[in-house]
């Protein structure tokens, strides 16, 4: 098993420096691929520090080379670089630039790879599948390269893409991960609570991401973790944002713009409710099972008297109310 995984690696690594190699030494690559992340605006260095590649719009190109090579194609299977139909078999990434996806220590695991136009036929990202040493779940993108900015800060940032994970780095803020292709997990949250206990989400400014991603953030809370919430204007990400106003603009904005997820959360209730007193009772309910998931009692105390006054009501009402949830789940 530990055998089949060290041989996972090996391919992996191989097809990192593969796609690695066509982006800087190819004329495709250099053409389509190098040139797509430049005018990203992404630096020679940052393009080197992740690893970032390109695979060639071409059938089997990969396959072809890494069983010339010698790698067994059954370990390019399941390693995920390859699609396997009707007895035959192809690329899975074509034509894309491509993000090496690393665990903790490094090793490369996956590959998300992004379309260079829009398609309307095809994903913008396409991602490996599950396979031995690749758990979606488990992994978080960019921790590899931000964990001691996160223990030095104390913060993780965590944002939504690859690109903003880069973007970011490149902007020197380094303590920045994503969850990429998945909604957030507890098993990443808990990835994250082994260097810091405080995550700072930075959500894409749009509605239906924030909507989306409110349950994750509850998760955090549940996890014993303090989270805040910034949120940028409407069609930036972190990424088109930082390359908008320049890192120092940026830090201040979400030194600015951050606020708990408890207040954030009812805030954004309140302004859908406006004046109608039976949407005000439902998020009141809402806003106090979230603070109910927090585990400790003192932080579920602030909460309680921080959001009694947002709601204009009574704290006791909404501890009554706590206790009812609890009672509930025993
Ligand atoms: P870009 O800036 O390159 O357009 P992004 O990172 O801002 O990309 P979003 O559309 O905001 O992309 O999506 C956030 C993340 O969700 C992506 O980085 C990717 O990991 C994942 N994702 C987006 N679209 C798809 C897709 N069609 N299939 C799988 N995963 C996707
Ligand atoms: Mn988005
Ligand atoms: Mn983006
Ligand atoms: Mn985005």
């Amino acid at each position: 098993q530990q055998q089949e995984k060290e041989s996972l690696y090996i391919v992996l690594n191989y097809a990192k420096n593969y796609y690695q190699n066509l982006l800087w030494n190819q004329d495709e690559g250099q053409a389509v691929g190098l040139s797509y992340f430049k005018e990203r605006g992404f630096k020679e260095n940052t393009i080197k520090e992740f690893e970032l590649g390109y695979s060639l719009d071409n059938w089997d190109h990969f396959s072809k080379e890494a069983i010339a090579k010698g790698y067994n194609p059954d370990i390019l299977d399941k390693a995920g670089l390859l699609i396997r139909k009707e007895g035959k078999q192809f690329d899975r990434f074509r034509g894309r630039v491509v993000f090496p996806i690393h665990n903790v220590s490094g090793k490369v695991v996956a590959f998300g790879a992004r379309i260079l136009k829009p398609d309307k036929n095809q994903p913008k990202y396409l991602n490996s599948p599950e396979t031995d040493v690749y758990h979606k779940s488990h992994i978080l993108y960019g921790l590899f390269q931000a964990k001691n900015a996160i223990r030095q800060e104390d913060t993780c940032y965590l944002v939504e893409g690859y690109t903003d994970v880069i973007s970011l780095h490149q902007a020197g803020v380094n303590n920045v991960v994503a969850s990429s292709g998945t909604s957030l997990t507890i098993e990443q949250i808990r990835l994250i609570g082994r260097y810091t206990q405080n995550i700072t989400v930075l959500y894409d400014g749009d509605a239906a991401g924030i909507k989306a991603s409110l349950r994750g953030t509850d998760m955090i809370l549940e996890e014993g973790l303090n989270v805040k919430v910034a949120v940028f204007p409407d069609n930036d990400d972190p990424d088109s944002y930082v390359r908008k106003i320049g890192a120092q603009a940026f830090k201040d904005f979400i030194k600015k713009n951050s606020t708990d997820f408890i207040t954030f959360k009812t805030k954004l209730y309140l302004d859908e409710a406006a004046n109608d007193p039976f949407k005000k009772a439902g998020i009141i309910k809402e806003v106090v099972e979230s603070i109910t998931k927090i585990p400790d009692p003192i932080k579920r105390a602030v909460f309680f008297k921080q959001t009694a006054g947002l709601l204009q009501m009574d704290e006791g009402t909404l501890i009554v109310e706590s206790n009812q949830i609890l009672k509930k789940q025993v």
